[in-house]
């Protein structure tokens, strides 16, 4: 006999007749992408079974290998995490324990927890207000003594890479960047991750190519970088190839982490990539609906430049109201979920007390991080949503009440 509602304790029709009739809005789902790609997905998982290694099996290269494509890496080494793959991508580079890294004020706080996770010490600098990324107008004093600049990539736009190759190479500075953010987005035709020593992914599930739980990547074209970094990823033990995993050597040349990627998150991955051009497209499209409905609005203060070119990558859609909690407050009592990128500059958070930061110190990350507010944006929400979304913040700043 079928149990009823009442006994799985699953929502049932009777229960949910008198709530409201409007469905909410996530701010983020990807059921229907899970839905699309299950079949491809499962076809991975069966292979993951059929191989019975259940760590070290094919998915892993395989990824790697398409990555390498989709991006223009020569090498990619999955992870399991953006973070992890900064920690490792700094130690391969070379970093020194109490090394300063230059990063930007206003970030995931990843960006610079990895560094001190990696043995050195960041060093914050203000945002440009436009991009979000390091500003290198902003840099001044900071990279004195600085021995990397690790700039990262937000939302939807890099950091002017140009001007931060040319300070590197004025400064003597290495070049790394957190392009966690970054999948698809390209400056000057080279691929965010590849304009110095070598920058991350995260697969984050809420990431523009995320997964069913965390894993990440590190890109570069340097073999020998590559080969470090797939070594520290696996206890430090080096003597494979780097694709895939024939034979595992006995021998240990670095002390390093576990820190490899999961076959069944690089199967989720695969099947993943399949519509991730497609997925991008769609948020792309989205974007520029959001841009028509809000431009204009009184008390935004800020939409992101949407610029239409065909290979636009919108990992988050940011605007800035100078309301921003009671927006969200407002939004989630009609049933429409937002975010707070990022809530909190990096110098303020207690972790990084000692460095001696005050307010006021980086005034521009300072102000995005009282005033952003990310709407929802990915592959399975629709235009309609997206119009309703707009609707209701229009009318919470015009004061009327959404139909
Ligand atoms: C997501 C993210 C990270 C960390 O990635 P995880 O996979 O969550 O460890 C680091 N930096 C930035 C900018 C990010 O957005």
């Amino acid at each position: 006999m079928t149990p009823t509602s009442a006994e799985t304790g699953a929502p049932s029709a009777e229960k949910n007749c008198f709530r409201v009739t409007l469905s909410s809005i996530p701010f983020f789902s990807q059921a229907k992408t899970f839905e699309k790609i299950w079949p491809d997905l499962r076809a991975g998982v069966d292979e993951i079974f059929a191989d019975g290694k259940f760590s070290h099996s094919r998915q892993v290269g395989r990824l790697e290998e398409a990555l390498a494509d989709y991006t223009g890496a020569r090498h990619v080494i999955g992870v399991n995490s953006g973070t992890d793959a900064l920690v490792l991508l700094l130690k391969a580079c070379g970093l020194r324990p109490g090394d300063r890294v230059l990063v930007p004020a206003y970030s995931f706080v990843a960006t610079a927890t990895s560094v001190v996770l990696a043995g050195g010490q960041p060093v914050f600098a203000d945002i440009d207000p436009d991009t979000y990324a390091m500003d290198p107008g902003r840099i001044g004093d900071a990279a004195d003594g600085a021995r990397f600049v690790m700039p990262v990539h937000l939302f939807c736009r890099m950091a002017d890479m140009a001007a931060l190759t040319a300070l590197a190479a004025d400064r003597g500075l290495t070049l790394v960047e957190d392009s966690a953010e970054g999948i698809g987005m390209r400056q000057h035709g080279v691929h965010a991750g590849l304009h110095g020593r070598g920058g991350v992914l995260s697969f984050f599930p809420s990431k523009t190519l995320g997964a069913l739980g965390d894993a990440g990547a590190v890109l570069t074209d340097d073999p020998d970088l590559a080969e470090r970094v797939a070594a520290l990823r696996h206890h430090g033990r080096t003597g494979r190839t780097l694709a895939h995993f024939p034979g595992i050597s006995n021998e240990t040349r670095y002390v390093g982490h576990n820190s490899k990627m999961d076959d069944l998150q690089a199967a989720v991955l695969l099947a993943k990539l399949t519509v991730l051009d497609e997925d991008v497209r769609h948020r792309a499209a989205l974007a520029r609906r959001y841009d028509e409905g809000l431009r204009g609005t009184p008390g935004i203060t800020r939409l992101p430049a949407v610029t239409g070119a065909p290979d636009e990558v919108f990992y988050v859609y940011l605007i800035e109201t100078e309301r921003r909690d009671a927006l969200a407050a407002h939004l989630q009592e009609r049933g429409i979920g937002t975010e707070t990128y990022y809530p909190r500059p990096l110098h303020l958070h207690p972790c990084f007390t000692g460095l001696g930061h005050r307010p006021g110190d980086f005034p521009v990350a300072e102000a995005a991080a009282g005033r952003a507010l990310a709407l929802p944006l990915y592959a399975d929400l629709t235009e309609a949503e997206v119009d309703r979304v707009c609707a209701t913040v229009r009318a919470f700043h015009t004061g009327r009440v959404p139909a």
